[in-house]
């Protein structure tokens, strides 16, 4: 495991949760990988910050679903998700 200087927040850092929020809020991860996670966000408020940001995108999306949106939109919508994630 390379040092990344680990304050001893948790063993995982920030770049893996990011890369795991989504499985995480949709509850597919082992709860071992959950366990991991939430110990993380616990001590770690750009982490936080983040759930929240991405829990609200989420749920300004399904609200988005939930009505038909031009496909162009859509599109641009998926990107910015996408370019979040990466
Ligand atoms: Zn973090």
């Amino acid at each position: 495991m390379p040092d990344c200087g680990s304050r001893g927040v948790s063993e995982i850092e920030c770049r893996q949760i990011a890369e795991l929020l989504g499985d995480y809020l949709e509850g597919s991860l082992p709860g071992a990988t959950r366990e991991l996670i939430d110990f993380h966000i616990d001590g770690c408020a750009p982490c936080v910050a983040f759930l929240n940001t991405y829990r609200g995108t989420v749920d300004a999306t399904r609200k988005l679903a939930e009505v038909p949106i031009p496909a162009e939109l859509k599109k641009r919508l998926l990107a910015v998700l996408k370019s979040t994630r990466e």
